[in-house]
């Protein structure tokens, strides 16, 4: 008895607790097998949230469907649900109406914040400041927690090098270095540490993949590129997600190379699922499986559900087709139950997660709700963000910053006095009109005389985020006063861009100029004052010809959110010295796009480096108006020529580059230093500057710091055509400087 009493205490003592993961996936399978098919089913199947789930049930149309599909158990989630009272009435029908009670996950679209906006994505990337973004969509995170969600269809990670693609404004610009470590900082920010925190919600890296190569910048147009590109450009960003730990990911409207990305294995289960590891589960974009029909992929609705799950689609977001076919679909046996069971268990992972099944009202706290939203916090967070997303792409003449006392200024341009615009397009959550405007924000500096004249309206008619933005292109009538107000101060603040709704989903234009009448407006201001400060609002990068020649400063604030008018202020008067950085090239004109810094040397360059060709168009410059890389501020800085601690290294060794930075001009600032490479002779063409390093730092006045970069093996190889991941001995150049055309080099013997 004693024997085997100790036995016991023995085999108490050696069995250790079950970890959390373990613990979940027991609990996982121990729920699947409760589950009947209609049920498996059920969780693959995500409605959008159109009715008042408050009010009286649906008894017609699309929603009374949806609301009989919710109390049947065949509704794994919904989105675009807002507020608390409609989540918890929604959740209430899954926990408590359903046979097993299974709990919703509950998406929305968070991309730059949900009702306190922080700058558009794109512009965030121009800080360059990874703490700051993750903060950013901390800030998100926790309000959109607070109102009852608990999943966002973001980081959007697409890499695009074409500015004509409306929807460059949701991610982080042209290169997959930036790209990725912006990437990273969201995923951090939205997740925290732990995702079943109630201030936490999952990520999700979209759109999977290869959607910001759609063809002429078309919104959903064919995507045909090379394998190299995709592993090398495309991919590494939501690998950075993947590694990051996000919890989703959203697979894409457009096709790669003939296969529709919502039914390709090779995007999903090769490479997603197979060679990354990821245990997540995979949402389809809106009806995107349905539209493998129009893709021609698919006959009909069956195939088109066969090919999307076989694909490794694992949710299927407003299609309704798993919801209508997969049951049949796997009793006539053309779809694997395996298949099923493998999606529903990525689903409940992430609910389990979460700690939806803890407490499924965990992210409805209405105290919560009210105290966070809006807070005083929160503005101050996305203040702070906003300042460091302004690029001050011009300033001579020393107009900015601006003195604050006993000058005259006239602010020009209706976007000077627009509250809606400036929050920029995807913001669902955010209330009208709630921005602070230019003119807001410079009214508060007293010392001045400032004067207000729009000039011009932007826009005629309706301009919300369904409707097409309509420009006003011939009511002149506010031009005189406007010249007038211009002639008569000393210096011109004018506030043109592009309208908040121009760009986002389904916006792509084939222009790139100041849209209405605001380059006419531009071009009349400044014959009767030259001294203009241009301020662009803008969701893209814009070809800026005539101002770039003619304006003498200009900066580039494109839709900073809630705090706009705060920010922008500030970055004039000085009381914030600007620090960003273009994540995307500005063209010349439209004609050069795509156009990009990362390029491939033609075979015919025209200088002993092969990096400046020969090939160009006959009628404009080859470069950009304005490099990946560029931002200027208040303050110079100089830069020492890069030093590396060796001149060649063995594979695996780290590469240390080191250069010193002074502060060489009157003010205190941050500096955005770059590093880049490139790899001179590869077993494929290697582009002529690579980004693989960053670094932000604060300088005072006269102060020199040194920044130390190191590269790896991690920064010196690159994939091949078959996805593989060589580093290859060679010459390495090393470039360091301030912009990407604006650089000093070195080079090493890699052995
Ligand atoms: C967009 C996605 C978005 C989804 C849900 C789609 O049209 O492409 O990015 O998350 O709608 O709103």
């Amino acid at each position: 008895l004693l024997a085997l009493f100790s036995l016991g205490t023995a085999h108490a003592q050696k069995k250790k607790p079950m970890d959390k993961k373990q613990e979940i996936e027991q609990k996982v399978e121990q729920l699947l097998a409760k589950m009947t098919l209609e049920e498996k089913v059920g969780q693959m199947n995500q409605y959008n949230g159109f009715w008042d789930v408050t009010g009286p049930s649906p008894k017609e149309g699309n929603a009374a469907i949806k609301y009989e599909h919710l109390r049947k158990g065949w509704v794994g989630s919904m989105l675009t649900v807002r507020g608390v009272d409609q989540v918890r009435a929604v959740q209430k029908i899954a926990v408590e109406e359903t046979r097993l009670g299974i709990p919703l996950i509950i998406g929305f679209d968070v991309i730059h914040g949900y009702k306190t906006l922080s700058p558009i994505p794109l512009a965030e990337a121009a800080s360059w400041d990874m703490e700051a973004i993750k903060k950013s969509a901390q800030v998100a995170a926790d309000e959109a927690s607070a109102s009852g969600i608990n999943w966002t269809f973001g980081p959007n990670v697409d890499i695009s090098r074409d500015a004509r693609w409306g929807r460059v404004m949701e991610g982080a610009g042209e290169d997959p270095f930036l790209g990725s470590r912006v990437a990273t900082a969201r995923v951090k920010g939205f997740q925290g540490d732990d995702l079943s925190a109630p201030n936490t919600i999952a990520a999700c890296a979209k759109h999977f993949a290869a959607y910001g190569f759609a063809e002429s910048g078309r919104d959903y147009n064919t995507v045909d590129i090379g394998n190299a590109t995709l592993y090398n450009t495309v991919l590494p960003p939501f690998k950075a997600a993947k590694d990051a730990g996000v919890r989703t990911f959203m697979n894409s409207f457009n096709i790669l190379n003939g296969v529709p990305a919502t039914g390709s294995s090779f995007l999903q289960r090769d490479i997603l699922k197979g060679k990354w590891g990821f245990d997540g589960f995979i949402i389809t974009d809106w009806a995107s499986i349905r539209e493998m029909i129009a893709h021609g992929y698919a006959k009909d609705g069956a195939e088109a559900t066969v090919k999307a799950v076989k694909a490794g689609a694992d949710m299927d977001m407003e299609s309704h087709l798993y919801v209508a076919q997969l049951v049949k679909l796997v009793n006539e046996g053309k779809v694997d139950i395996k298949l099923v069971d493998d999606a529903v268990r990525r689903i409940l992972r992430v609910k389990y997660e979460l700690g939806l099944f803890d407490d499924p009202y965990r992210y409805c706290n209405e105290k919560r709700e009210k105290e966070v939203i809006n807070s005083k916090a929160n503005h101050e967070a996305v203040l702070d963000m906003a300042k460091k997303s302004i690029v001050l792409l011009k300033n001579e003449k020393n107009l900015l910053p601006l003195k604050k006392n006993g000058q005259k200024i006239a602010l020009i341009g209706a976007l000077a006095n627009d509250k809606n615009s400036p929050l920029g397009s995807w913001r669902i959550a955010s209330d009208d009109n709630t921005a602070v405007s230019v003119l807001e924000g410079m009214q508060q500096y007293k010392g001045n005389t400032l004067t207000f004249e729009k000039g011009a309206d932007l826009t005629v008619g309706k301009t919300t985020f369904l409707d097409e933005v309509v420009f006003n292109t011939t009511d002149r009538n506010g031009f005189e006063a406007a010249k007038k107000a211009a002639a008569s101060a000393d210096v011109v603040v004018m506030v043109l861009g592009e309208h908040g709704f121009q760009s986002g989903e389904g916006r792509s234009r084939t222009n790139l100029d100041l849209p209405g009448l605001q380059q006419e407006l531009l071009e009349e201001i400044y014959k009767v004052n030259p001294n203009v400060v241009l301020v662009l609002n803008n969701g893209r990068p814009l070809a800026l010809t005539w101002a770039a020649e003619h304006i003498p400063t200009i900066v580039e604030a494109w839709h900073l959110g809630t705090q706009t008018g705060n920010a922008v202020a500030q970055v004039l008067y000085g009381d914030y010295n600007p620090s960003g950085k273009l994540p995307m090239s500005f063209p010349r004109n439209v004609g050069q796009v795509p156009i990009y810094y990362n390029q491939h040397s033609t075979g015919r360059p025209t200088n002993s480096d092969n990096n400046v060709f020969w090939s160009h168009y006959t009628d404009v410059e080859k470069t950009p108006q304005f490099a990946f890389g560029h931002g200027l501020s208040y303050t110079t800085f100089k830069y020492s020529a890069p030093k590396l601690d060796k001149s060649s290294y063995t594979k695996g060794e780290a590469v240390k580059v080191s250069v010193d930075i002074t502060n060489t001009g009157n003010y205190d600032g941050k500096e955005v230093a770059q590093l880049y490479i490139r790899d001179i002779a590869a077993s494929l063409s290697r582009p002529v500057k690579e980004l693989k390093g960053f670094e932000l730092i604060s300088l005072k006045k006269g102060e020199t710091k040194t920044v130390t970069f190191t590269l790896t093996d991690k920064e010196l190889g690159f994939f091949n055509n078959e996805g593989e991941y060589l580093v290859e001995p060679g010459t390495f150049k090393v470039f360091v400087g301030t912009s990407s055309d604006n650089v000093q080099e070195t080079e090493f013997e890699l052995k």
